[in-house]
């Protein structure tokens, strides 16, 4: 089996699929196109070069199909097998290996703290000189998962006081165990949902927690949001209300913002504002490719693991009878296999899809 890896065109995408120890040779793209059994990628590759593939190729990568439906439709018309390291199941232990979406939290979570402190105009530890003393930051971590616990330990490293919050309450252990204060609502019980993730708020719901935020957020300097809800926009923590009674030099990093709208009113990715009562609003945009190595040496391990795993005799062994495979193969033998991507294709219902009503 021949797998290759084809350059990142997107902009800014400084990560690889594989790294260079585990490449055998360096060949032209259109031979890639025209040799490769299995092709892998980080992100979605562009339409053109999605025009390259050709029937029985399979592509690997991180495709994000919920979001864009149609790409698995298109590949599957085309005979490609479409594989996504999005859908893993999380939670299995026999999958951690090929865990990208926690690889790559991880980094993005250690480096919005780096952002924030650098934005920030002041230390993040207590430091008692004999030019003055210092208070430590308070940071707040709005949503705890993988880049959220990375966030809290990374913001405690750097010597802040932290808080944490979260809609599931197992994450409450999690963040303690950290060195961190849970903060805890009484507006909003648990919103747990399948596969370990959080599910979306009703509207009553995320109106009574963002009120019930805006308090806490006003009381830190520096509050980092991670908040995500697979399939659906992030959801709305930060209002304008809450940004307004922010001291001014406070600093949010806004890791859900996306071009659906972001975990904080006003936050646009790769864009940095500065409101009118001076807090600085970072929309982050792929913060795991501003560390490209240690991201893309994460990732190379992940996906020779997710390849490892679906090779038999040398060959792709597709079979969505196995957990995993069922969570990643997206499309295979000219059809949209993965139940949940089959079924945003489907016409509407009623329902909201992947960009219906949130906040
Ligand atoms: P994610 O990126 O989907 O979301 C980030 C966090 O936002 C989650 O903790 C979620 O609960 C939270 N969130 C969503 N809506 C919120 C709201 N309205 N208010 C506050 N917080 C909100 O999550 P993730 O980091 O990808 O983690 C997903 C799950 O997978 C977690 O339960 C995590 O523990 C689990 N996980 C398990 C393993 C393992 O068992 N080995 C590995 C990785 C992840």
């Amino acid at each position: 089996m021949k797998a290759a890896v084809v350059k990142e065109t997107s902009p800014g995408e400084h990560r690889v699929a594989l790294v260079p120890d585990a490449i055998a040779k360096i060949v032209s793209a259109a031979e890639i196109y025209r040799t490769a059994d299995v092709i892998l990628t980080v992100t979605r590759p562009s339409d053109a070069a999605m025009g390259e593939l050709r029937q029985g190729q399979a592509i690997i990568g991180m495709l994000a199909p919920l979001a864009d439906p149609e790409l698995a439709a298109t590949l599957a018309a085309r005979g490609v097998t479409a594989i996504s390291l999005d859908g893993l199941p999380r939670t299995l232990s026999r999958a951690q290996p090929m865990d990208a979406l926690t690889s790559q939290s991880n980094v993005a979570g250690y480096k919005a703290v780096l952002v924030a402190a650098g934005e920030f105009g002041r230390f993040f530890p207590l430091l008692i000189t004999a030019a003055g003393t210092a208070r430590p930051a308070k940071v707040l971590v709005l949503g705890t998962g993988v880049a959220g616990l990375q966030a809290i330990g990374t913001a405690r490293r750097l010597g802040a006081v932290v808080s944490g919050y979260d809609v599931r309450p197992t994450s409450k252990s999690e963040v303690e165990s950290l060195g961190a204060t849970f903060v805890e609502l009484t507006s909003v019980s648990s919103a747990a949902g399948e596969g370990g993730y959080a599910r979306e708020l009703t509207a009553d719901e995320r109106q009574a927690q963002q009120e019930e935020l805006s308090g806490h957020i006003a009381r830190h300097d520096v509050v980092i949001t991670t908040a995500q809800v697979p399939g659906r926009r992030p959801p709305l923590l930060v209002t304008e209300e809450a940004i307004k009674a922010m001291a001014p030099g406070s600093v949010i990093v806004d890791m859900g913002a996306s071009a659906l709208g972001g975990n904080v009113t006003g936050s646009h990715p790769g864009q940095t504002v500065v409101t009118g009562n001076g807090v600085t609003i970072v929309g982050a945009d792929n913060l795991p490719a501003t560390m490209p190595t240690a991201a893309s040496n994460a990732y190379s391990r992940n996906i020779s693991a997710l390849l490892l795993h679906l090779t038999r005799d040398g060959a792709l062994a597709i079979d969505t009878s196995d957990n995993i495979q069922a969570g990643v193969v997206i499309a295979h033998d000219g059809k949209v296999v993965h139940e949940a991507v089959a079924s945003l294709l489907q016409p509407a219902e009623g329902g909201p899809g992947v960009d219906g009503p949130s906040d």
